[in-house]
């Protein structure tokens, strides 16, 4: 299918000059609050008009927010974001345009969303003496087939009342430092760029340098997720730090990289506001030109 040019993909202008896109946003599909069309419309509320989803280890939300998205005139980029492992801790990739229906990526996605079932019950099991919470209080909080995660445990704390909000839980309970804490079954960050990669994905890591950066990725790391396909990287994100940034975009002027930003907006599962961070309009064309597994959902051409 050939692309229409920017000028016809619809009635309006699919992106005006100088309205960025948000494309990390999570849906209750994951551990957004919102459903997905109710995110796309607080999306266009606030201007923007090139949007992705990217729930985790997820993309059942993708038909609605692209029904949603189209009929209020904003382009969709499907997109998920991956939990993978780095070398010391758990990190976020982020995939655009992929192949949906590619099995090794999904078979691996499916595999990462069932330990996450398995994972969250362990911990919720060593809650139970403590806090009294039980795995009937989580799934009370939680719609069917959503990818659990810690913030659902959360939910359940902050309705037993033990915590009042999901950053309080985190803060302490639900940490990784916390004998409570039960890792997760996820790829390693290189394998899973292969994948996404080989089903005709655009891999981009997310929120990358988020703490002290003399453990943060390393000169020989980036090169070598830039030779296995990593495209890009999220510079403009909440969580990285100041001089995080700085290494980020020293790495993509040197590999050539795509540069995004976003919100990573949850509902009021963060305090993350929707276009807080955004991505020009030329990287998302660089995001397009590359993704060839899926296609971008583009408005209807209006009257
Ligand atoms: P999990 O993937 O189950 O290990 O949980 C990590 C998820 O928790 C990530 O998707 C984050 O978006 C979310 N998360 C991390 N810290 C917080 C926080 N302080 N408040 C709300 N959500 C958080
Ligand atoms: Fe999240
Ligand atoms: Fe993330
Ligand atoms: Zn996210």
């Amino acid at each position: 299918m050939t692309r229409p040019s920017p000028s016809t993909r619809s009635g309006i202008a699919t992106q005006a000059p100088g309205i960025p896109a948000d494309l990390h946003l999570h849906s209750n599909h994951s551990d957004g609050t919102e459903r997905p069309a109710e995110v796309m419309r607080r999306a266009h509320d606030v201007g923007l008009r090139t949007v992705s989803l990217t729930d985790h280890d997820q993309i059942s939300g993708w038909e609605e927010a692209a029904t949603a998205a189209n009929s209020l005139g904003m382009t969709f980029l499907p997109g998920m974001e991956l939990s993978v492992r780095g070398a010391k801790d758990t990190l976020h990739l982020l995939a655009y345009l992929f192949d949906p229906d590619n099995a090794p990526l999904m078979n691996e996605v499916r595999r990462v969303r069932e330990d996450r079932l398995t994972r969250a019950r362990r911990i919720v099991s060593r809650l139970t003496p403590t806090y009294g919470i039980t795995w009937n209080d989580v799934t009370a909080c939680t719609a069917d087939g959503v990818t659990i995660g810690r913030p659902h445990i959360a939910d359940a704390l902050v309705s037993a009342g033990v915590v009042s909000s999901r950053a309080q839980a985190f803060d302490d309970i639900l940490d990784v430092r916390h004998d409570y804490y039960e890792p997760l079954y996820s790829p390693s960050v290189v394998t899973a760029v292969r994948l996404v990669v080989a089903a005709g994905g655009v891999p981009i890591l997310a929120h990358p340098i988020t703490g002290p950066v003399d453990s943060a990725l390393s000169t020989e790391r980036i090169a070598q997720l830039v030779e296995a396909g990593l495209a890009g990287l999220e510079v403009g994100h909440r969580d990285n730090t100041p001089d995080g940034r700085q290494i980020l975009s020293a790495y993509a002027h040197t590999h050539d990289l795509i540069v995004t930003g976003s919100s990573d907006y949850h509902g009021d599962g963060k305090p993350n506001r929707l276009a807080e961070n955004t991505t020009d309009e030329a990287m998302v064309e660089r995001i397009i030109a590359q993704g060839n597994g899926a296609t971008p959902r583009y408005p209807a051409v209006g009257p």
